[in-house]
């Protein structure tokens, strides 16, 4: 038992410092967002509502049990504790469920986009990509329905539509730095978006970061999206150290004089071949040691500058 109230004590103040984290950070405005850590098979320690997040102290918390019954605490838990319940019902791994809305991120929940291209390492290994569940009333049962039906088994970070961001780990920090990265995606995503243009991985380098996640200890975490169709605007693969298929041939197709030009959806289309499937072209060792060579001078010289 008084292994246990060490066990509580750690995790009230780790959601203390989570919730100034998410206030600080401008992911949160008065008492919006909320935070839970699964303590045991039935207790579940969470924010109470009615309270900035940025100003808890560890006797605010309140502890609920799975149905949601007050079992301790003077303050009255949040609507929105039944969102995370129904994570911890769905997925037994979870431990803990973070709730805020963060501003660029929840912009693209308001534009009714998802963050689901593959462009970042960090977020292909981690996240997969963060789908956009559809609008839900705010501590309802409807609020949760999309993605307990399609996203929560696949996924640890979701955009809900007009609202917010809701993210899931085996801790609190965990489902925290998922909020941080989901922001932090949104806002590259978004300036990528404005600069005209946002480049993607080929499906194989896609692939490639998704079996690297065991290195990385990752075990959740679905596919980004792989197939684009013609109204994604301004979305490209990635200029790629050529190996077969779409992205080789994009590389390919760009003349010394234009090298260092973004391959364009001109190019792109060029590189199909005649059945609308992109054109494969064979690079030997030699040709491609020289492309690298090539690419590593440009580089170097481009640094100089
Ligand atoms: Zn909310």
């Amino acid at each position: 038992m008084a292994e246990q109230t060490f066990n509580e004590r750690t995790m009230r103040e780790e959601i203390c410092e989570i919730g100034r984290r998410i206030w600080h950070r401008e992911y949160v405005a008065a008492n919006d967002g909320n935070i839970s850590v699964r303590l045991n098979a039935n207790e579940i320690l969470a924010t109470p509502t009615g309270v900035s997040k940025g100003f808890l102290t560890p006797d605010m918390l309140v502890v609920i049990d799975r149905a949601g019954n007050k079992l301790r605490g003077t303050m009255k838990p949040s609507s929105e504790l039944k969102m995370h319940r129904a994570f911890y019902d769905a997925r037994p791994d979870v431990r803990a469920v973070c709730h805020a809305h963060p501003l660029t991120a929840t912009g693209f929940a308001v534009a009714g986009l998802s963050l689901d291209r593959c462009t970042l390492p960090e977020v292909v290994i981690t996240l997969g990509s963060v789908p956009l569940a559809k609008y839900g009333v705010p501590g309802s049962d409807e609020l949760t329905q999309d993605i307990l039906d399609n996203y929560v088994q696949e996924y640890d970070a979701f955009l809900l539509a007009n609202h917010g961001v809701v993210t899931i780990g085996q801790t609190v920090m965990n489902a925290y730095y998922k909020m941080e990265t989901v922001e932090h995606f949104a806002k590259i995503s978004l300036v990528a978006r404005q600069l005209g243009s946002e480049n993607v991985f080929s499906p194989e380098r896609a692939q490639e970061l998704m079996e690297a996640r065991a290195r990385y200890g990752v075990q959740a975490g679905g596919s980004c999206r792989i197939e684009y169709k013609d109204k994604d605007k301004n979305v490209n693969y990635a200029p790629d150290v050529p190996r077969t298929g779409f992205g080789a041939a994009a590389y390919a197709g760009a003349s010394d004089d234009n090298a260092n030009a973004r391959p364009s959806a001109q190019s792109n289309n060029a590189a199909n071949g005649s059945n609308g499937k992109p054109a494969e072209i064979e690079i030997g060792e030699e040709e491609l040691r020289r492309i690298i060579g090539e690419v590593a001078r440009r580089v170097a010289e481009s640094l100089q500058k």
